[in-house]
Parts: structure tokens; C-alpha cells; sequence
């Protein structure tokens, strides 16, 4: 059979050109197309020349459908308004769509949903096997610990991040919510900053560190009167997202249209 034909948008990110990096390097997959914004210096041009290596024999382009129609899937890390078009145009091309854009808010994934019904779509907050797994434990302590114990989440990230919380923070946050068996959206405090009185028991805190070229470092925080336990995962190279994607990307391949997330891929 031959290998599925990937297309990478937002080629340019630093994400983008991670992920060209991994489907060129791959014997599973074959790099099919590179997606940058209309007016983008790279458009029209080798995306391997673009990247400063080798010439890869794809050509960057910024017509998103023309792309996704010789393609099989669609690896997407760029920003939700870009998402959510590319959302579109995967299922009307029929095309698996792997998003790991982040900030996506109500309006973007009602969009997201929609497009679902027609097309896979595999969308996670962080694609590493590392946090995923860190999300099963965060689910089994906070479900095994009571009220008395504090959950804060706490994440790092470089100075280029725009959205805050992380998406893997509130995915962490998410896990805790449920083994504790409360809502989130209830439990959740971001943030603090002046006179915010004593912590409230039951909430779950949320705090955001942004400096550098940190990639990403989460803490879930358990603490109790005389104890505290730590769960944590580091990443130290963004490479772990793209084997991650491409994954969900192979792993989507003959799945029925709905919407997907890590833990299906990796069978967690
Ligand atoms: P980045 O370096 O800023 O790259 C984003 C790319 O998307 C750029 O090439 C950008 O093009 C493009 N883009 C943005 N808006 C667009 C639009 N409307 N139309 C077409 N292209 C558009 O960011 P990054 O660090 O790679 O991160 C990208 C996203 O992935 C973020 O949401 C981040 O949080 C998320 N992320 C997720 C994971 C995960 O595992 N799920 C891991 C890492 C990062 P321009 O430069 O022209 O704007």
C-alpha cells in the first residue's frame, strides 16, 4: 500500500518545520504539501531550501485545497482562525486532520465539531506520549486524594507562547477535575495576583510561567497539611509533538469521521 501524503500548514512555525522534518525523515508517510500564508516569503519555493537544507521537492504554497486534495492527512499547528478553515477543507477533501493548534476557544470548536461529522479528526492539547501519560496519573491521584489536598497546576513555556493557560495545563487541570469529579470551568482559578483572600477549597489553580525558549515544562501540585506530591513532565525538544502528530496522522488513517485524541492513539 502506498504511504499515506501528508500536508504540513503553518510550514514556516516552529512546529511547521519540525513536523516537514519528521514526514520527510519518515519511511511511513511521504511529504505531499507545505501550506504558508498568502504574501509569506517562502510561498512558491522549495521548503527544504526554505528551511536551509536540502531541497525536499515539495513546493510551498498558499492554496490550502489544492493541497489537501492530493492528500491523505493534514498535520495543523498554527492558530485557531487558521484551524478552523483548515478544518473545512480537510473534510471536504476528506483528508485526516491532526490539529495541535492551541487556544482554541467555543466558536472554533463548534466549527471543529462540525467538521468532524465528514472527516478524522485527531486534536490534542500536546501530543507527546510523556504528558498523556501524565494525564492518566493526574486523573488516578486527584481521584484518590480528597478535598484536603490542593491541586495547582503550574506550566513554563518560551516567550513567544500567546495563549496562557497552556493547552496542556488545561488538559492537566481537565484530568484533575474529573478524577475529583467537580466541572472545571467551576473549579478553576487563574492566575492570582493582589489581595485574593485564602485559597478556596476544592478549586483547582492554574499558574503560567512564559521566558526564553523553555518548550514546555508542566507540574500538577498536590499538597495537604504536611505533604505534597509532584507530578511532573518535561520536554526538552518539540521534536516529541511531531513523531506524536505524525502518529495520529498514520493512526487516523481508516478511522471513522468523529474526533479523536491522543489517548485513542496511543491506546490509553
Ligand atoms: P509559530 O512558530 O508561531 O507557528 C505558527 C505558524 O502558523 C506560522 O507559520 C504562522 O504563519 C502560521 N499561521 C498562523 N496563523 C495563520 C493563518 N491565519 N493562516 C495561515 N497560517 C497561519 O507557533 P508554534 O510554536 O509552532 O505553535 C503553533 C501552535 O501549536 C500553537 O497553538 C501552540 O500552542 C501549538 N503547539 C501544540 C503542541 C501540541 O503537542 N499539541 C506542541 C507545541 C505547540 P505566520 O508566521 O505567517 O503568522
Amino acid at each position: 500500500m502506498e504511504q499515506p501524503g501528508i500536508v504540513i500548514t503553518g510550514a514556516s512555525g516552529r512546529m511547521g518545520q519540525m513536523l516537514i522534518g519528521a514526514v520527510a525523515a519518515s519511511d511511513k508517510a511521504r511529504l505531499v504539501g507545505c501550506v504558508e500564508r498568502t504574501g509569506h516569503a517562502w510561498i512558491g519555493r522549495d521548503v527544504g531550501l526554505c528551511m536551509g537544507g536540502a531541497a525536499l521537492g515539495v513546493t510551498v504554497t498558499d492554496d490550502p485545497l489544492e493541497a489537501f486534495a492530493s492528500a491523505q492527512a493534514v498535520i495543523d499547528f498554527t492558530a485557531p482562525a487558521a484551524t478552523v478553515e483548515f478544518a473545512a477543507l480537510a473534510a471536504q477533501a476528506r483528508a485526516v486532520h491532526v490539529i495541535g493548534t492551541t487556544g482554541l476557544e467555543a466558536t472554533h470548536l463548534a466549527a471543529i465539531d462540525a467538521a468532524a461529522r465528514h472527516a478524522v479528526i485527531v486534536r490534542a492539547g500536546n501530543m507527546s506520549l510523556g504528558v498523556n501519560l501524565l494525564v492518566k496519573l493526574t486523573q488516578k491521584v486527584a481521584a484518590a486524594l480528597d478535598a484536603d489536598w490542593d491541586i495547582e497546576v503550574i506550566e513554563a513555556h518560551h516567550r513567544h507562547k500567546v495563549d496562557a493557560p497552556s493547552g496542556t495545563a488545561l488538559m492537566l487541570g481537565q484530568a484533575a477535575a474529573q478524577g475529583r469529579g467537580v466541572a472545571l470551568d467551576a473549579a478553576r482559578v487563574s492566575g492570582r495576583d493582589g489581595i485574593t483572600g485564602p485559597r478556596e477549597t476544592g478549586s483547582i489553580g492554574f499558574s503560567a510561567i512564559r521566558g526564553g525558549d523553555i518548550v514546555g515544562e508542566h507540574d500538577v501540585l498536590f499538597a495537604a497539611a504536611g505533604e505534597r506530591i509532584i507530578l511532573r513532565h518535561v520536554a526538552t525538544d518539540r521534536a516529541i509533538f511531531a513523531r506524536g502528530a505524525l502518529k495520529a496522522a498514520l493512526w487516523g488513517q481508516g478511522q471513522k469521521p468523529g474526533q479523536y485524541d491522543m489517548m485513542d492513539v496511543l491506546g490509553l
